[in-house]
């Protein structure tokens, strides 16, 4: 039987290539504020897949800026670089189920086919793989890898959605019943060539794994859902409920970024910020984001 504690669980999982800024604090405030709210249970995930651009002193510093804000986590904390077998597995299962191919592009290949075709279509995050390598047979996939030739792993999304069968959707807690359209995404990499995973294919894994029932995070993120909702149906996973909030903006109205390290929160400390002063601020701007928004333009 479910305790009421794991009747709700959330996370925040920042990557650690740079040091929180208050963005991240908003974000990881929300969930923790809604987790103490609904008596459930709020994790720390570290996703540190790119081995090239994550750091341990920005882990260091993620755990330093969250217990500044009073924020406290469940420990261990899952770091998504100790737990590759349990991507394969799944990218293992996609692939038995003929949902996965190898993909041998290069950018250049992917730009050069895109630029044949004026009409190339285009999704949230650019243009759409336009299916190279989808249409290889055996014989070439298996030669190719045989050669060596380096090669990510793309969801075969044609085939995953005529597998499903049926249209998908998912809850979200501000846009109510959101129709799936992962078309706009298109063949995602479900394992890059320098990583044996993708940031779709571990948050999935990650959020069943760990019993997540409430994903809480930012809107820049909406689009992945789509995505995300196909994964959990072919993997048998459980469908969580989401709530993507809006971003937090500067004065300027641009989004928070790690390049401008003048609103880390590591620098906001230093300069003598009171941290229950900061974390009622953003909890402020919390509350108008529960006003029901127009999905239009996402
Ligand atoms: N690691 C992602 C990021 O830092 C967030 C993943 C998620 O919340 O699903 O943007």
């Amino acid at each position: 039987m479910l305790t009421k504690t794991d009747a709700f669980v959330t996370r925040f999982a920042p990557s650690p290539t740079g040091r929180l800024h208050k963005g991240h604090a908003f974000s990881a405030l929300l969930a923790n504020a809604r987790a103490r709210s609904e008596g459930g249970r709020f994790l720390l995930r570290i996703e540190d897949i790119d081995t090239t651009r994550c750091r341990d002193e920005f882990v260091a510093g993620i755990f330093e800026d969250l217990a500044w804000l009073g924020l406290e986590w469940e420990t261990p904390v899952r770091r998504q670089s100790e737990h590759f077998a349990d991507y394969q597995a799944a990218l293992e299962t996609l692939r038995t189920e003929g949902l996965a191919y190898p993909c041998f592009c290069t950018r250049k290949d992917i730009e050069a086919e895109i630029a044949k075709s004026a009409s190339a279509p285009h999704g949230p995050d650019g243009p759409i793989y336009p299916g190279i390598c989808r249409g290889l047979n055996t014989a070439e996939r298996g030669r190719k890898i045989a050669e060596g030739t380096p090669h990510a792993w793309r969801l075969d999304l044609a085939a995953a959605l005529a597998h499903i069968g049926a249209p998908l959707a998912w809850q979200d807690e501000i846009r109510g019943t959101v129709q799936a359209t992962p078309e706009e995404l298109g063949d995602v990499v479900l394992a890059r060539k320098d990583t044996p995973t993708s940031y779709h294919l571990s948050v999935v894994v990650d959020d069943a794994l760990q019993g997540v029932t409430h994903i809480i995070r930012g809107e820049d993120l909406w689009h992945a859902t789509h995505i995300h909702v196909v994964l959990q149906r072919l993997l048998g996973l459980p469908k969580p409920a989401y709530h993507h909030h809006g971003l937090l903006l500067d004065e300027n109205g641009q989004r928070f970024a790690k390049r401008n390290r003048s609103v880390t929160l590591e620098i906001l400390r230093a300069g003598g910020t009171d941290p229950q002063a900061l974390k009622r601020h953003l909890l402020s701007q919390a509350a108008i984001q529960h006003l029901p928004r127009n999905p239009a333009g996402l």
